[in-house]
């Protein structure tokens, strides 16, 4: 895929070198007085609560912003001489207009921050060149530390601390959580730039916008009357603000450019949509303005870990929605024609049939992320009434060559599900709902068991991600190739691994049965709760209980859980030894327990989670377990059995996991079964 180019950085910030020009005299002199101390900077950003002061100076303020260098003939900068204890170097506060280096060295000094040797030290240095960097981008990357701590002052903690000192809510962008289409209904790409300023939260009643200068807020006022809402301003870290100003604007003006193209196409119906689409007069799939939207997309879905995006055609306003940690975040919405026109544009990059919208269609893509690796995607689409929605699933493209450890497989089940798939033949599978993470598994330990000297074939329905070590076979019902018949085709093919994506009847059991028999290896999938009911499962679905204890050397039982956000978790009081023993009963739990309770931060999207990790319970069919299957199966017998053989319940496994503190313990009772 094409990726933008990175934020223009130095652009952005030369604007606020170039500009270290103070306000006009009236603003300054109506917020109070224009002494050295940090009194007036903090008043300064007081004043974006709409005080009486920056009304009066507005009028004169937007006439300043339609003549730069009027104000600059007007500009009365009273920079104060530092107090005698400042060496040569003088840290001058200005209290009003951008931000100076000299300035925050002042502050820092006055607030005891730094070293008065680091101090004099960085001013020096400074004074030597001229930067066009913003003075907290530029003493960030100083190398300074806070006295006492030995923290490094980088950007973003001085940030923190500037926040604080001018009496702001300091924030770091959630770009998921601003709508983007409208930052330019607020205010010009230009305008933002020159106040280093981005709209990001949209309320009936306020405006919330983002600053890296809380001297400079005169402008206040003028966005209140343009918006007719109450701003409120945040501090944010300048990197960011440049970044996103940058990215958003560049997106905004996408999706407003193919809105206007798009307006005819905006149809609700789909039926008209196919039409249009037959004599071509819709948005085009082609149009740049498109292509830039659904770059940002994938790019956009690749930073925020998601593993689908959902594009959803509505009557009003169509949704796009990323599945992240196995939950859905709404992140942008769109006219019902642009969307149309992104659908289109993914499904010529896919190769699937544009015209076609009437058909649910399949079909995957391979971009290339930042990092350079190559990501694929299956793409579905869907007929609803208000048009076609798509969904991507992204494949991580580390799934197939994840460790056992990283799966979320603890020692002891790690090694006995190695020794298991070493065996030569038999039957293993894996069973759990949709969406427990079933095929990594069985696409990892295939991707360890391939090798050069075997031959592993899979029957699959659909192929789940492209790997070139297999030889994968899809399913096609439309031409009778259903999991029966591709696993007897695939017998002809001398293969020594199998994997069949499901057993869903008995013809496919009874085939998997007899390559088995045969000499294979053979991995799949069933949908039961826990490992022993696969086995009845079997039963009802008609094999004979003599063959499934002659063939099934193991089953494996698999949930997901949320793993703990690693930057917020916190330990959890609450959940005890006791606790987790009452959960785990008759087991007990030797070693630590140290629970982990979540709380939220922004590298969590505020959930206090990130990634999932599996739970398993393995079953192996020893020859005592053997003799509780035939010839009559008696689930309990094998149970008790197969808890000597070595089994940990699912719920067991997730409660090593609270002890560890990778996991919650209310994200294992939700999903594990209780042991009977
Ligand atoms: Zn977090």
């Amino acid at each position: 895929m094409k990726i933008r180019s990175d934020t223009d950085l130095s652009k952005a910030v030369a604007a606020a070198g170039i500009r270290a020009v103070p306000r006009p005299v009236e603003s300054a002199a109506n917020q109070g007085s224009a002494g050295r101390e940090s009194a007036p900077a903090r008043e300064g950003a007081a004043a974006k609560y709409g005080s009486a002061a920056r009304d009066a100076g507005s009028a004169r303020d937007s006439t300043v912003d339609r003549d730069g260098a009027f104000e600059r003939s007007i500009s009365t900068s009273r920079p104060t001489t530092v107090p005698a204890q400042a060496i040569d170097l003088s840290l001058n506060v200005v209290s009003h207009g951008k931000l100076t280096w000299r300035t925050v060295l002042a502050w820092l000094r006055e607030d005891k921050m730094v070293s008065a040797e680091d101090i004099e030290r960085t001013a020096r240095r400074f004074a030597g060149g001229n930067s066009a960097q913003h003075p907290l981008v530029r003493i960030g990357s100083a190398g300074l530390t806070r006295v006492g701590d030995g923290k490094v002052l980088d950007t973003e903690t001085l940030t923190e601390w500037l926040a604080k000192r001018s009496n702001l809510p300091y924030m770091r962008v959630d770009p998921l959580k601003v709508d983007v289409g409208r930052v330019a209904d607020v205010m010009s790409i230009q305008y933002a730039e020159r106040r280093h300023a981005l709209p990001l939260i949209f309320g009936l009643t306020d405006v919330t916008i983002a600053t890296c200068e809380p001297l400079d807020v005169a402008w206040v006022s003028e966005i209140e009357a343009h918006t007719r809402r109450h701003v409120k301003l945040v501090f944010v870290n300048p990197i960011e603000i440049a970044r996103y100003t940058t990215e958003f604007y560049a997106l905004s003006r996408s999706v407003r450019n193919a809105t206007k193209m798009g307006e005819s196409a905006a149809l609700a119906n789909f039926e008209q949509l196919v039409e249009l689409g037959k004599s071509n007069k819709q948005l085009d799939a082609n149009d740049s303005g498109v292509i830039q939207v659904v770059d940002w997309l994938w790019q956009y879905a690749f930073d925020q870990r998601a593993s689908d995006i959902h594009l959803e055609p509505r009557r009003e306003r169509s949704v796009i929605r990323f599945r992240i940690d196995g939950v859905m975040h709404t992140v942008y919405q769109l006219p019902p024609g642009v969307m149309s026109a992104m659908v289109a544009r993914v499904k010529l990059l896919g190769r699937m049939d544009v015209i076609e919208r009437r058909r649910p269609l399949d079909g995957r893509i391979k971009v290339r992320n930042p990092a350079g690796d190559e990501v694929e995607m299956r793409l579905s689409t869907l007929p609803t009434a208000f048009g076609e929605k798509m969904v991507m699933r992204i494949f991580d493209p580390d799934t197939t060559v994840k460790t056992l450890e990283s799966l979320g497989f603890g020692n002891h089940d790690g090694r006995r599900w190695e020794e298991l798939v070493a065996r030569p033949h038999g039957i293993i599978l894996v069973t759990g709902p949709t969406g427990s993470g079933k095929t990594t598994t069985l696409y990892s330990t295939l991707r360890r068991l391939a090798t050069d000297e075997v031959n592993v074939c899979t029957i699959e329905d659909p192929i789940e991600m492209i790997q070139p070590a297999f030889n994968q076979t899809q399913v096609q019902t439309g031409i009778d190739l259903g999991f029966t018949e591709g696993l007897r085709a695939l017998m002809r093919q001398d293969p020594d691994i199998i994997m069949v994506g499901e057993i869903r009847d008995l013809p496919t059991a009874d085939m998997a049965i007899q390559a088995s028999l045969t000499g294979h290896l053979v991995f799949s999938t069933l949908h039961t709760n826990d490992s022993a009911s696969a086995i009845t499962r079997l039963n009802d679905l008609g094999v004979a209980p003599y063959l499934i204890g002659s063939t099934l050397i193991g089953v494996l039982a698999q949930r997901l859980v949320r793993t703990l956000c690693p930057a917020c978790k916190v330990p959890d009081p609450d959940v005890t030894r006791d606790t987790l023993h009452e959960v785990v009963k008759p087991w007990r739990l030797n070693g630590g327990v140290r629970p982990y309770k979540a709380v939220g931060c922004l590298e969590c999207r505020m959930t206090g989670f990130r990634g999932r990790a599996g739970l398993f319970e393995l079953l192996t069919v020893s020859d005592a377990a053997r003799s509780t299957i035939q010839p009559v199966c008696d689930e309990g017998k094998l149970r008790q059995q197969a808890l000597q053989d070595g089994l940990r319940p699912l719920r067991l496994a997730g409660a090593m996991k609270v002890a560890e503190g990778v996991t919650t313990l209310d994200e294992v009772l939700r999903a594990t079964p209780a042991w009977e």
